[in-house]
């Protein structure tokens, strides 16, 4: 991302974002709870253009048994991209991006599943990629949050997730590609949500520059972000219980 292509790169339009959005307000969310069989919990999710599956398995016997820990589960997370969820045929298997993002976000499922409930065991995280437009790793951890819930894990909260982006000079919410890309700065938050309120942060990530006051200005926005995101996921949730009870 060089100056010169900042200035070339005109994101933000008679006040608006390309694609139409006020500077504050998110893409569009779909989230549909419990979409794969054979796992234990699973969600679908749309954030804009971004499209993504998660799927959980567990908690069960962890394998290989010398990663059992006696006095508690072992989270795993795998976030991996398909080959045609990119412009550029994206490799199959890991690459240093993917196996960064398994691993925050990993981190951020620790603060809040009680793996002391489950000793010996594993619970599986796998996330996939099918079409990306930027802030993947955001929706995906939104993804495997409804995943775990719908696979019935017991968890102190829900982690929750959305970036910001400066672009020509203005905060936004929940970047897309061109944004995140000749953006001058792009931030991914996951926040750990307890009892309706935001606890704290489980992940935090930055690329580019940004005051002191433009982090607040995007931690705010990202906050409301995530709210917003939150009532989705709940609804998700409730929306595939309820209607299990009427059947
Ligand atoms: N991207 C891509 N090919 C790659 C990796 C990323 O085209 O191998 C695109 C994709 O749209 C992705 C965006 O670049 O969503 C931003 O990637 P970044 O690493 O910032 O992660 P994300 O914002 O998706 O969490």
């Amino acid at each position: 991302m060089s100056d010169e292509m900042n200035d070339e790169m005109q994101l933000i339009v008679d006040g608006k974002r390309l694609d139409g959005r006020k500077f504050d307000e998110l893409r569009e969310v779909k989230i549909e709870t419990g979409v794969l069989k054979r796992a234990d919990g699973s969600c679908y999710l749309e954030m804009g253009n971004n499209k993504m599956i998660a799927a959980v398995y567990g908690p069960r016997e962890a394998f290989p048994r010398h990663m059992q820990d006696p006095s508690r589960a072992i989270i795993r997370y795998r976030y991996s991209m398909a080959p045609f969820s990119v412009d550029e045929r994206k490799r199959p298997g890991p690459d240093r991006r993917s196996v960064e993002i398994s691993k925050v976000s990993r981190e951020a499922f620790e603060l809040v599943v009680m793996k002391e409930l489950y000793p010996r065991s594993g619970i599986d995280i796998f996330v996939e990629v099918l079409q990306a437009d930027a802030g993947t790793r955001a929706a995906c951890i939104n993804a495997a949050s409804v995943a775990l819930v719908d696979a019935g894990i017991a968890m102190k909260g829900i982690v929750t997730s959305v970036a910001i982006a400066k672009v020509n000079g203005e905060i936004v919410l929940d970047p897309f590609k061109e944004e995140d890309n000749y953006g001058e700065a792009d931030m991914p938050f996951a926040f750990v949500i307890r009892d309706g309120e935001i606890k704290s942060i489980g992940l935090l990530q930055m690329d580019g520059k940004l005051s002191y006051d433009e982090i607040r200005k995007g931690l705010e926005m990202a906050k409301k972000g995530a709210m917003e995101i939150y009532r989705l996921q709940r609804e998700a949730i409730i929306r595939k219980y309820s209607l299990e009870e009427v059947e």
